[in-house]
């Protein structure tokens, strides 16, 4: 199962579901709107009038006992130009029973049940707010009705919402906007004000001057009127987004006009977080660049512009979660940006690998590596000044030929890139043409080089970045060995990239969980007619993929640089068989072979002296075979090295010898105790003269440069018994053992002297 990859779309959408879940969004929202609402978008109706009433003082230098009358006076005049209803938003004093003002409470009752009167619940920022509700005594008012202006407030007091009905004690009593708007439920138990009306445009006038011998043409007539004393401290200002702050008799007058257009369908955040990561996925998906940019173009409209649009529908929703979301994704993407330029290979400063599968590979690409073949062997005759000029240079052409804006390069000869998809026929002649781009030698700082280009394709889509990029690379490399232009990765090879990625965890559980054991194979020393040693070879029992062979994952474990940890658990392992097989025969020599890349290591020959030391063995008894087929790739350590074993009292075997692309060099630069000749000699000799006489005179080609020589693959009697008579030192082969475990090696030995020797006997 692949683990969870924290894509910065998976973090957006996280972060965005998480502020939505849990409100944390809503002050985003509020700013927003408070930008948004700056530039109103239409006039009040004119149905509502607010005629403000003097402030307490103002207009009579004797303020105590006649403020009361002027209200009353202006009340009278109001009554008589017939307006519809009338608001009465008094300041406490007028209206708390006792307060003396008679004059008022006529004029109150005057108007029978068309006047309403407006109570303020104390607090306003809680739903359930045990209010403390200036409520007139019964009778107080005649025949007068209660509406509560009881705006919801955000933390910096800006209006929200307000309840279509308010509770209050034991009472509930409907809110002004609701009875302004005759409109006593909606979608939910709330309403929002109108913020997109111009609060400037709702009709006030001066009570005072309605009563002064000039009264102004005011049309009452048939309007709901609201009456209200600015100053008074019911009416403290509230905010209003992108408006500033008003008395909330105007809120009122907003949230009216909301309810009298038609209710808003709310429907919150989810709906624009969803849709904004459905474009970006389609924005992902889309190869061409331009397509790409109208997606994310759609995305950021439709969070910024997204809302308001739909208010103008009567819909209304939430940005908020939206927008964090979109801001982290667009922080999560320059992250990711930033550590792709972090991660520029230093040297030719073109991208690496890394940063292709970091950057994500969108579904509609192919990935495509192409590997310049002795790409290491240029770079070997360039002054290094050049090396960085020579990647640069076939990216260049590469960019050239694919259209691709960025190259990437994986080191050595491997440089990838993603194209459009394009069906197989067409990409591969476009892979084709591309080629051709490098029938022209490269020209680099004067120096003339001819080179050659082969391409690995992978079009497996729903496959990860890396995994892409890994097949990819295998195909180019496949390509290459199989001197073919192109070779696409099939997706049957999956399952096989997969356990190759993943070989380092499971060869530390296959050693933990006892898969990896190791057989020993028996050595006969023919001159004294015993075995007399062993080889140990690994073996992988793994519980699903069954016998794995060592070729196959010590290949891999090389590869992804494990080797070492193989071989020191190798050679501990069969030094512990060794101590217990010389119980039996005294001086058993142990053989463990030592992978080719090992041998230039720096810590090769402190770490083996302190294993041998740690297990208390006689260093002569060890023997490391190395293959010869392995280029070594520092020759001058590995010399080194061996030398420096060999100064230990370690025996050296060239293992397979004769198979290698330099055999006779090899020998003539390693230094070395013995030879093993490879079994495809060695099983041909009873049949073949011509491979007798190569392993003839390999045996005196060793003997005279001072090596023991060791036959592998001895596999019946009639080879046993030639080599014994060539002259061979030793054999190994199927017909003296099987590499079995230290268990059945050990009751092997006692037989085998016995039947090995009646054997030769008889032949
Ligand atoms: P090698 O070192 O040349 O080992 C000899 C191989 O020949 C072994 O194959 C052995 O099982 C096989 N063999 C032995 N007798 C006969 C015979 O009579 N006829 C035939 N046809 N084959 C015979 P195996 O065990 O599959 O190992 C293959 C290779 O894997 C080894 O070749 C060695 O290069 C490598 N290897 C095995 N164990 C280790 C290890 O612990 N470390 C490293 N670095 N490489 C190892
Ligand atoms: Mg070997
Ligand atoms: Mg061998």
């Amino acid at each position: 199962m692949r683990g969870i990859t924290f894509t910065p779309l998976k973090i957006a959408l996280g972060i965005g579901l998480i502020a939505g879940l849990m409100q944390l969004a809503e002050p985003i929202d509020h700013i927003f709107w408070n930008t948004w609402f700056r530039v109103p978008q239409h006039s009040a109706d004119g149905e509502t009038i607010v005629v403000t009433l003097p402030a307490p003082g103002s207009n009579k230098a004797n303020a105590d006992s006649t403020l009361v009358p002027d209200e009353a006076e202006i009340l009278d005049r109001i009554r008589a130009l017939k307006p519809a209803r009338v608001f009465l938003d008094l300041p406490e004093t007028g209206v708390v029973p006792g307060v003396p003002g008679g004059a008022l409470r006529g004029a109150i009752a005057e108007f029978g049940d068309t006047l309403t009167f407006i109570a303020h619940p104390e607090k306003q920022r809680d739903d359930s707010v045990e209010t403390r509700v200036l409520i007139p005594e019964p009778g107080a008012l005649g025949a007068a009705s209660i509406a509560i202006s009881a705006w919801q407030q955000n933390f910096f007091g800006y209006a929200i919402n307000s309840p279509y009905l308010q509770r209050v004690g034991d009472k509930v009593f409907p809110t002004v906007g609701a009875v302004l708007a005759n409109a006593y439920e909606g979608n939910g138990p709330k309403y929002f004000p109108d913020f997109a009306l111009d609060p400037q445009s709702i009709p006030v006038i001066e009570g005072a001057r309605l009563v002064s011998s000039n009264p102004p043409s005011a049309k009452l007539a048939g309007k709901m009127v609201i009456v209200a004393n600015l100053a008074a401290s019911s009416q403290e200002p509230i905010g209003w987004f992108g408006r500033g702050r008003v008395a909330p008799v105007f809120m009122d007058v907003a949230g009216s006009a909301q309810l009298k257009n038609s209710v808003p369908i709310n429907i919150g955040w989810m709906p624009i977080l969803l849709t904004f990561a459905a474009l970006v996925v389609l924005g992902r998906r889309q190869s061409r660049r331009r397509l790409r940019l109208v997606a994310y173009g759609l995305a950021v409209a439709l969070v910024v512009a997204g809302p308001p649009i739909l208010e103008m529908f009567g819909i209304f929703s939430t940005l908020g979660p939206a927008f964090l979301a979109m801001a982290s994704y667009g922080v999560a993407r320059l992250w990711q940006k930033w550590r792709i330029e972090a991660k520029h290979l230093s040297g030719s400063g073109l991208p690496n690998f890394v940063a292709l599968a970091d950057g994500g590979i969108d579904e509609g690409a192919d990935v495509i590596v192409g590997t310049i073949s002795r790409y290491e062997e240029f770079l070997a005759t360039l002054p290094r000044a050049l090396h960085a000029e020579c990647a640069r240079q076939i990216a260049h052409r590469l960019s050239l030929g694919s259209g691709s804006t960025v190259i990437y390069h994986g080191g050595a000869g491997h440089f990838a890139w993603i194209e459009e998809a394009k069906a197989l026929e067409t990409q591969l002649s476009h892979l084709e043409g591309m080629r051709a781009l490098f029938t022209a030698p490269l020209d680099i700082g004067g120096h003339t080089l001819d080179t050659n280009i082969h391409f690995g394709l992978d079009r497996n889509a729903d496959q990860d970045a890396t995994t892409r990029i890994n097949s990819a690379l295998a195909s180019a490399v496949d390509a290459q060995a199989h001197v073919r232009l192109v070779e696409e990765f099939a997706p049957e090879r999956l399952a096989e990239a997969t356990w190759e990625l993943s070989l380092n965890a499971r060869i530390d559980e296959g050693l933990r969980e006892g898969e990896i054991w190791l057989a020993y194979q028996a050595q006969w020393d023919h001159r004294l007619s015993i075995v007399r040693g062993a080889e140990a070879l690994i073996r992988w029992n793994h519980p699903t993929r069954g016998a794995i062979p060592p070729d196959a994952f010590i290949l891999q474990a090389e590869r992804a640089g494990r080797i070492d940890t193989i071989t020191y658990w190798v050679l501990d392992e069969a030094i512990g068989a060794a101590l217990r097989f010389s119980e039996v025969v005294p001086g058993f020599r142990m053989s463990v072979n030592l992978s080719a890349q090992m041998v230039d290591k720096p810590g090769l020959v402190d770490t083996v002296a302190e294993i041998v030391r740690k297990r208390g063995i006689d260093s002569r008894k060890i023997v490391f075979e190395v293959t010869e087929t392995w280029g070594m790739r520092n020759r001058p350590a590995a010399q080194e090295n061996l030398s420096r074993l060999r100064a230990l009292g370690f025996g050296l075997s060239i293992d397979d010898f004769g198979t290698g692309e330099a055999s006779l060099a090899y020998l003539a630069e390693m230094p070395s105790d013995e030879l093993k000749i490879d079994k495809r000699f060695v099983a041909q000799i009873t049949g073949s003269e011509r491979n007798r006489l190569i392993v003839q005179s390999t045996i005196a080609l060793g003997h005279a440069l001072g090596q023991q020589v060791v036959a592998e693959g001895v596999e019946d009697a009639a080879t046993f018994a030639m080599l014994a008579a060539m002259g061979c030192d030793v054999s190994q082969g199927y017909f003296i053992g099987y590499p079995v475990n230290s268990t059945q090696f050990i009751e092997e030995l006692v037989g085998k002297r016995l039947q090995l020797g009646l054997t030769l006997n008889a032949c």
